[in-house]
C-alpha cells in the first residue's frame, strides 16, 4: 500500500462513518441510521474539545449525542476566579456548547482532581448508560498523565461491563454498548494509536464555536493553546483522510475483529 492508497483507505475505514449523510440515507436509511453516541469525560473541556466533533457529526447524520462530564473541571480556575465560580462558568459553557451542536449535557458531581475509581462511580456511570442507551461510547484513553483521565478510562470500562450485565439489578434494565472508542487528547498521548478517522468538515465551524464558549479555549486560563492545538490537529488528521478536517479515534482492542471475504 502506498501513501496515497493509505490516505484513501483511512478515509473509507471509518466505523462511525465518513459517508456523507446524503448518500448514506439514499442507500438505506434503516440499515445505516446513526445511533446515539455518549461521550464520557473527566472534565467538560475534554469532552467538547476531543469528543464534541464526533457528537456533532453523529447528530448531523440523524443520530443523537450525550456529553457526560464526571466533574466540572473547577480546579483549573485562574487566580482571579474562585473555584466555585469557575465551576459554574464551566457548567454554563458546557450547556451552551452542547446546545449549539444539538447534544445533551449531563454532569456528575465528583470534585475535580479527586474523581474516584471505585464501584460507586462505575455504577453511577453504568446507570447513565442504562438510561441513555448509547450504541457507541467515546472516552479517555488510558495513557494519560492525569489521574482523573486515567480513572475515567477505568470507570467507563467497568461501567460498560455493569451496564450490560443482565443479572445485575439496577433501576433500569441492562444495556449493551456496541462500540468503544478513545479520543485523541494532548494529555492522553502515551501509546495512543488512532485507527478510526471521521471527516468533520460539515460540522467543523459549529464545533469551533462550541469550544469557544469555554473560558480556557484560547489559553486564557493557562499556558496551553487549546484552540491552536485542536484546530490544527483536525487539519493534520484531515490530511490522512482526504478531507479538510477530521478527528482520529482509537478503537478498543476487543472490537478489532474484521470479517473479510478476501484480502
Ligand atoms: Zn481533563
Amino acid at each position: 500500500m502506498n501513501r496515497r492508497s493509505f490516505a484513501q483507505s483511512a478515509g473509507s475505514a471509518v466505523i462511525l462513518s465518513t459517508i456523507p449523510a446524503s448518500s448514506l440515507f439514499a442507500q438505506d436509511s434503516n440499515a445505516l441510521k446513526a445511533g446515539e453516541v455518549m461521550a464520557i469525560a473527566a472534565h467538560p473541556g475534554d469532552g467538547m474539545f476531543t469528543m464534541g466533533a464526533v457528537l456533532a457529526k453523529q447528530i448531523e447524520r440523524g443520530g443523537a449525542g450525550v456529553l457526560l462530564s464526571l466533574s466540572l473541571g473547577e480546579k483549573g480556575a485562574p487566580k482571579n476566579i474562585s473555584v466555585q465560580q469557575y465551576g459554574a462558568m464551566q457548567r454554563t459553557a458546557t450547556e451552551n456548547a452542547a446546545h449549539l451542536i444539538g447534544a445533551e449535557a449531563v454532569f456528575l458531581d465528583y470534585p475535580d482532581a479527586e474523581i474516584p475509581f471505585n464501584d460507586e462511580s462505575s455504577l453511577r456511570v453504568s446507570d447513565a448508560l442504562r438510561k441513555h442507551r448509547p450504541e457507541a461510547v467515546v472516552t479517555h484513553w488510558s495513557g494519560s498523565w492525569h489521574k482523573d483521565h486515567q480513572n475515567c478510562h477505568l470507570i467507563v470500562r467497568d461501567a460498560i461491563f455493569y451496564a450490560g450485565l443482565e443479572t445485575l439489578t439496577r433501576e433500569r434494565p441492562a444495556h449493551a454498548v456496541s462500540k468503544v472508542f478513545y479520543a485523541e487528547n494532548w494529555e492522553d498521548a502515551a501509546n495512543f494509536l488512532p485507527n478510526t478517522y471521521i471527516d468533520i468538515d460539515s460540522v467543523y465551524e459549529k464545533w469551533m464555536q462550541a469550544c469557544d464558549f469555554y473560558p480556557m479555549w484560547q489559553g486564557q486560563t493557562g499556558f496551553f493553546r487549546y484552540n491552536d492545538y485542536y484546530s490544527s490537529l483536525s487539519v493534520m488528521r484531515g490530511c490522512l483522510t482526504g478531507s479538510r478536517h477530521a478527528v482520529a479515534l482509537m478503537s478498543d482492542i476487543n472490537q478489532r475483529t474484521q470479517r473479510l471475504h478476501s484480502l
